[in-house]
């Protein structure tokens, strides 16, 4: 079960020539005990490496891991996407609760209402897959 420290974000990896074959990845999950999911991953004919991953874990292993790859080289951006919510379609239903690991989407107790808090998203996009009705949605703006 997820626990409310469990993060999420997606990120832009650039590689040099040195690093692309050294085990960066096998390392950030063995060492950190993170998740990643590869979105996109390309060699250039230089032999420099562009990946976009979406990196999972706890927030204190996520900062660890970050700090890994850095030192080895890695340099990294956010992507910048906006989520948002279409307030006309969302029936607050509560699905999407279960995989906003950021805690950006909760339950209001007392107005049963899904509070969408913007300032916690990290745009992970779980919750534009996982809505029944498309009521979220995913901005992208290419990287930061
Ligand atoms: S899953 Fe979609 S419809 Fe349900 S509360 Fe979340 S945003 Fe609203
Ligand atoms: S609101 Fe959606 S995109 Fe934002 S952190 Fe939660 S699940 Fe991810």
């Amino acid at each position: 079960m997820q626990t409310a420290e469990e993060y999420s974000k997606i990120i832009s990896l650039h590689f040099a020539p040195e690093v692309v074959r050294k085990p960066m990845m096998y390392n950030l999950a063995k060492k950190f005990d993170l998740t990643f999911n590869i979105l996109k991953a390309k060699i250039s004919p230089r032999e420099e490496g562009h990946m976009i991953l979406e990196l999972s874990g706890n927030l204190e292993d996520f900062k660890k891991g970050i700090s890994y790859l850095q030192e080895h080289g890695i340099s990294i951006r956010d992507v910048a996407q906006t989520i948002t919510r279409d307030e006309r379609l969302c029936t607050h239903c509560g699905v999407c609760t279960a995989l906003c690991f950021n805690r950006a989407l909760s339950l209001d107790k007392v107005t049963r209402q899904i509070l969408f808090n913007d300032a916690r998203c990290t745009a992970c996009s779980n919750c534009t897959r996982i809505c029944p009705v498309g009521a979220m949605h995913v901005e992208s703006n290419g990287e930061s």
